[in-house]
């Protein structure tokens, strides 16, 4: 087991007592954390790092997002959601590939080790694909394969026993890096019965959800109208919230909704970026978090947010309440940090991760603070909040395992991952499109 000791750190912890440490150390030993600030004086470590002009955090968890869409990054742009899905995406991904989301993976964690980021939920197809991705990069990932249901009975993508035994192969794996779960795309696209009977297997075999929901206001009238409830009450109703649950947006969520939420523990995550460029609204996140509901923040995938950028999804997270509330105080602190590393791990289902903490996995990344964007430093965490992007990382740690090193990354061959990238690409984009699902806009247009 070999052992680390990074010294002269200031060191943002991210732990319960929100501690920052000055000119401090932080002890690894094989994949946990030793020590935060006292350093045992037995510990003989046998490499040092010298990380002066550095801060040390936690790695940052991207809870929401379809990795693989890095092949879409630019291709449906200006559009409102419903022709976003009928017109461009849903036609794009039936030329889908296995190789595609593979490729279209790797690429997506090049760009999330490079800004800083650890761990990724995931929903997506041809998910064993992910999780060779997750295996080869050394990142962690929660993977749910996406499946829509038919009206007529059977699944479009892979079955509920298939997805189970997928479930079971997958959790824990890659020593320890993977969780899976249940992937029902949302209540919008899923038939009823199909809905029912995923919770039902969900509860049966302890298999954890995640999932779309209320993502416009014309999805809670719709569900209102079908089921006199809101998509959040139906899904509750349905037993969609029995087990860990990741809800995707939660932007039309009332005051019921998010009783429902606190009171089921339910996961929600908020994606900034794409809420914005489509105009789709706020999430409550104050409310939710007042009310215990532990919300977490992600990029959604490349075709809607462009980015894998989660500092950028952080400062969005603030200036959009900001806006919203007409109040410069609210979502102050490090609670966006708080929102993309602890919250994250939590949502993904990972103990003892997103903190610095002894006990907690050696997971962390280190900033380069010297840069003149950063000076002076009166305060570390809005430095970090506002000040830090993905360039500013110099090196991630997994594990008490380096995946990168002064920005060289050492698990992936990034020449390799654009080549294959490309190829993949070209040869989907060969093939012929056709529209494999539809998105119904609204109440307005069922009338
Ligand atoms: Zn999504």
């Amino acid at each position: 087991m070999s052992s680390l000791l990074i010294e002269h750190a200031t060191i943002v912890t991210l732990d319960n007592e929100n501690r920052i440490l000055h000119d401090a150390a932080i002890a690894i030993a094989g994949k946990r954390i030793l020590a935060v600030g006292d350093t045992p004086p037995d510990f003989r470590p046998d490499e040092r790092l010298d990380a002066g002009g550095r801060i040390v955090m936690p790695g940052l968890y991207n809870a929401h997002t379809h990795a693989a869409m890095t092949f879409a990054r630019g291709y449906a742009e200006d559009l409102p959601l419903d022709r976003w899905f009928n017109e461009r995406i849903w036609r794009l991904e039936s030329a889908l590939t296995s190789d595609m989301v593979y490729w279209g993976t790797m690429l997506a964690i090049v760009e999330m080790i490079r800004g800083g980021v650890i761990g990724f939920a995931d929903h997506y197809f041809y998910m064993d694909r992910v999780v060779q991705a997750v295996c080869e990069s050394g990142v962690r990932a929660n993977v749910a394969w996406g499946v829509f249901g038919s009206d007529t009975g059977g699944e479009v993508g892979i079955t509920i026993p298939e997805t189970v035994a997928f479930v079971k192969a997958t959790q824990g794996a890659a020593d320890g890096r993977l969780r899976a779960m249940f992937g029902p795309h949302s209540p919008y696209m899923c038939p009823d019965h199909f809905l029912a009977r995923t919770a039902a297997v969900a509860v049966r075999e302890n298999i954890g959800v995640h999932i779309h929901v209320a993502e416009t206001p014309e999805q809670v009238t719709l569900s209102e109208a079908a089921y006199d409830m809101t998509p959040i009450e139906f899904l509750a109703h349905r037993g969609l919230f029995e087990t860990h649950t990741i809800v995707a947006h939660a932007i039309y969520a009332n005051d019921v909704d998010i009783a429902i939420l606190a009171q089921k523990d339910v996961n929600v995550v908020q994606c900034p970026s794409t809420h914005l460029r489509y105009a789709m609204g706020v999430t409550r996140v104050p409310d939710m978090l007042a009310q215990g509901v532990n919300v977490a923040l992600g990029t959604d995938g490349a075709g809607s947010s462009a980015a894998l950028n989660m500092w950028r999804e952080m400062r969005l997270a603030v200036l959009t309440q900001r806006q919203q509330h007409c109040d410069p105080t609210v979502m102050g602190g490090a609670t966006p940090l708080y929102m993309a590393a602890p919250n994250g791990a939590r949502a993904l289902g990972f103990e003892q991760a997103g903190a610095l903490q002894p006990g907690y996995a050696a997971d962390l990344i280190i900033i380069d603070s010297t840069a003149s964007h950063f000076q002076p430093i009166h305060d570390v965490i809005a430095a970090l909040i506002w000040c830090a992007g993905p360039a500013d990382v110099r090196d991630v740690m997994v594990d008490g395992r380096w995946l990168m090193r002064e920005r060289e990354l050492l698990t992936i061959d990034e020449a390799a991952v654009q080549q294959g990238f490309q190829t993949a690409l070209q040869e989907m984009m060969a093939r012929p499109l056709e529209q494999f699902q539809v998105y119904e806009a609204g109440a307005e247009e069922q009338t």
